[in-house]
């Protein structure tokens, strides 16, 4: 994504019009990306090294890499196992002591030092006596005209690709930033106010500016980037091209929704609580206000002029699934069909179930179409609700999962689609959903809490509304991290819970997609090992493999409590709703995120039983079990998110397969929410 519309910027030229650049050398920057000029301007350097300042030798330690500088006063090459095995030293002496760099098996270092050179090296000790680096990252001091882009400064140190040196690539960037730093022209002009520079070739510290425009220009920022005056400009200029970065995607986003609002009309969905009244009067509860505010801002998209694009963000157990039957039921009273997604076949048979114990009595009919699911062709409803449906309500409310995107199945006069626990579809099935019927409203809901800068990017398209309060009279879920040695007393207290009528789910780390024979093997293992555990009661077996019919009858006999544990791979992470079930084992738990443990926890707690989970971990690294513990502290799931996000990156929150994360070269969508609620300011502002 490049700042830079102008295709006839001079910065859009190819780097090899540059001094210097031929084929090899464009070839190698083509690997690193890095095809036109600007390209090369925004290559940001990987960390710096403050040259003006060395450490002595004799200070440097074990702990803390650092940089030295000295003469190699000897070096030579080592051959040992008959000449398969190699080192190569070279011996650095800077006047407070010596040190020992070592390059293992690399014997091709040797011709690029010699005695007498003086070298940078950064690195950290791996012994102190005598002071020895393996490996060090170095380079050699050269004198000459251009020795002041590299020494007496704070250098840039950038990422490379083989054959292309540091030094090179750092003098190019210099002389390519004298000759451009002027073409380099502010992007957003009338959105972003920097302050102006004082002269093309000072960088203007951000103390300097009024703090209205904090920030400096964006030639700058490039300058500041590279060649930092002090170590504290370098945050300042990346903040400064990130912002960029966003006002782009944002103007992308909000682009992309109006010219879908403006080839789209949207379809009368708003309803007229015909069938809404007498749902809410059995429903046996009374709506949040949360889920109320929610479905008031649902009714007024419903009835508005553009189809509605809304994300539904509610933790598990919040009750997204009343909210999308109130959805529903204004599309249905307007006259218009629904579609109803759910990532799995459990979870779409348990929203059937839901939806005809709900919808029947009004005259609703309610569909099922899955892989091995059609209830049309079986004909699964109740006689009085069909005969009824046919009078009073033509329209209907189809249930699936993939099934429903294949291209066999066409729902004619579709009002409203929903989509639940999103995460776990990609972007494009959305897309090829929506697209089956003339525009109709769209209400995705997930349980994933989505960390805000997150949301604001990726789902930057969609209006966000948040169920940010449970029901009351929720039993509270206390959740414990033990060593696998703590399971024998474990087993015994879910002994106790389940003899005192309660459920428990005994999860296992399986991805049910990639099962392979092994890992069913593994589970079924398992699975006769919690039978022994738990004799007399009764044990159930869940996983990918099973066949769907199984599947049902054994969620069956576990709804009816006569199964009393449910054996599991995350097959039962989004959804599942069995209020009795009070207790969670997951084993292996470092192997799951911590978003995903989330999830699973969120299937129990949903009674008015006091509930447990407990988390086995034999990890043998104490970051997984730290990591772990967040989850005993908190039941906060956007807190939780926020901590998997910065643990283990976008891609893992969202699903491996379909992150859909936009790549920044500067932005940072775990620290920049503040640039991203700025950009999505001053866009609106200034569209
Ligand atoms: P999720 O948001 O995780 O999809 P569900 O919609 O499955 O949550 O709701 C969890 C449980 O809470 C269900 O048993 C549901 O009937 C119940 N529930 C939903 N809303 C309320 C409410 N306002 N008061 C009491 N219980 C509710
Ligand atoms: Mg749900």
């Amino acid at each position: 994504m490049s700042p830079t519309e102008n295709k006839t910027s001079p910065l859009a030229g190819p780097v090899n019009l540059l001094w210097g650049v031929g084929g090899e050398r464009a070839a190698q920057l083509a690997r690193l990306g890095i095809f036109t000029i600007e390209d090369l301007l925004l290559h940001a350097p990987r960390r710096y090294e403050d040259r003006r300042h060395f450490r002595k030798i004799a200070e440097l330690t074990k702990e803390e890499p650092g940089t030295a500088r000295g003469t190699i006063v000897a070096q030579g090459l080592k051959r040992f196992r008959g000449g398969n095995k190699s080192v190569f030293e070279f011996i650095l002496d800077d006047g407070s002591a010596r040190l020992h760099c070592r390059w293992w098996n690399q014997p091709f270092m040797e011709k690029y030092f010699e005695v007498g050179d003086e070298v940078f090296v950064f690195g950290k000790l791996v012994e102190t006596k005598p002071r020895t680096m393996d490996h060090p990252e170095t380079e050699v001091i050269e004198g000459g005209e251009e020795s002041f882009i590299h020494i007496n400064r704070i250098a840039p140190v950038y990422p490379l690709t083989e054959g292309l040196p540091q030094r090179w690539l750092r003098g190019l960037i210099w002389r390519t930033l004298e000759r451009f730093e002027s073409q380099i022209a502010e992007p957003q002009v009338g959105r972003v106010t920097p302050c102006a520079p004082t002269s093309a070739t000072t960088p203007r510290r951000a103390e300097d500016c009024a703090p209205h425009q904090n920030l400096p220009t964006r030639a700058n920022a490039v300058r500041m980037i590279h060649f930092p005056e002090e170590l504290t400009d370098v945050e300042i200029a990346r903040r400064r091209l990130a912002l960029d970065e966003f006002v782009e995607l944002q103007i992308h986003i909000r682009s992309r929704r109006k010219n879908f609002e403006a080839k789209s009309r949207a379809l009368p969905c708003g309803g007229d609580n015909r069938l809404m009244k007498p749902f809410l009067a059995q429903l046996g509860f009374r709506l949040t206000s949360a889920q109320a505010k929610v479905l008031r801002e649902i009714r007024a998209d419903l009835g508005g002029r553009h189809p509605m694009r809304r994300l539904l963000q509610g933790d598990v157990g919040s009750g997204k699934t009343v909210v999308a039957a109130c959805s529903a039921l204004m599309a249905l009273e307007s006259g218009f069909n629904v579609a109803l997604m759910a990532p799995t076949e459990i979870l779409a048979e348990q929203h059937f179930r839901n939806f005809t114990k709900w919808f029947e009595p009004l005259g609703v009919k309610v569909e099922l179409q899955t892989g091995s699911h059609r209830s049309r062709e079986q004909g699964a409803r109740s006689k009085t609700g069909a005969a009824k449906s046919l009078i009073l309500n033509p329209c209907s409310l189809t249930i699936g999962t993939h099934a429903l995107l294949t291209a066999g199945f066409d729902l004619p006069n579709l009002g409203l689609v929903i989509i639940d626990e999103q995460h776990k579809f990609g972007v494009a099935q959305r897309e090829t959903l929506v697209r089956k019927g003339n525009y109709p409203h769209l209400l995705v809901m997930t349980a994933t809490p989505i960390p805000r800068t997150l949301g604001l990017t990726l789902y930057g398209d969609l209006d966000v509304s948040v169920i940010d309060e449970m029901p009351a009279g929720r039993g509270r879920v206390k959740t414990f991290v033990r060593a696998a040695e703590k399971l024998p007393k474990v087993w015994e207290f879910i002994r106790e819970k389940i003899a005192a009528g309660r459920q428990a789910y005994v999860v296992y780390p399986r991805v049910e997609e990639q099962d392979t024979a092994n890992d069913i093997k593994a589970v079924t293992k398992e699975f006769e090992n919690v039978q022994r555990l738990l004799a007399p009661f009764k044990v159930g077996l869940l996983h990918g493999r099973v066949k769907s019919a199984e599947k049902e009858s054994v969620m069956a006999a576990f709804r009816a409590n006569q199964i009393q544990a449910l054996v599991a791979t995350a097959l039962i992470e989004v959804g599942v709703d069995v209020p009795n079930a009070t207790v969670m084992l997951v084993e292996n738990a470092e192997r799951f995120g911590l978003a995903q443990l989330h999830q699973l926890r969120g299937r129990i707690g949903r009674g008015a039983h006091e509930s447990f989970c407990i988390l086995i971990s034999d990890a043998k690294n104490p970051e997984a079990r730290e990591r772990l513990k967040i989850l005993e502290e908190t039941n906060d799931g956007f807190k939780i998110a926020e901590a998997d996000l910065k643990l283990r990156g976008p891609g893992e929150l969202l699903g491996r397969e379909q992150s859909g994360a936009p790549k920044f070269r500067f932005g940072n969508l775990v620290e920049d929410l503040d640039l991203i609620r700025q950009a999505r300011e001053l866009v609106a502002k200034n569209p």
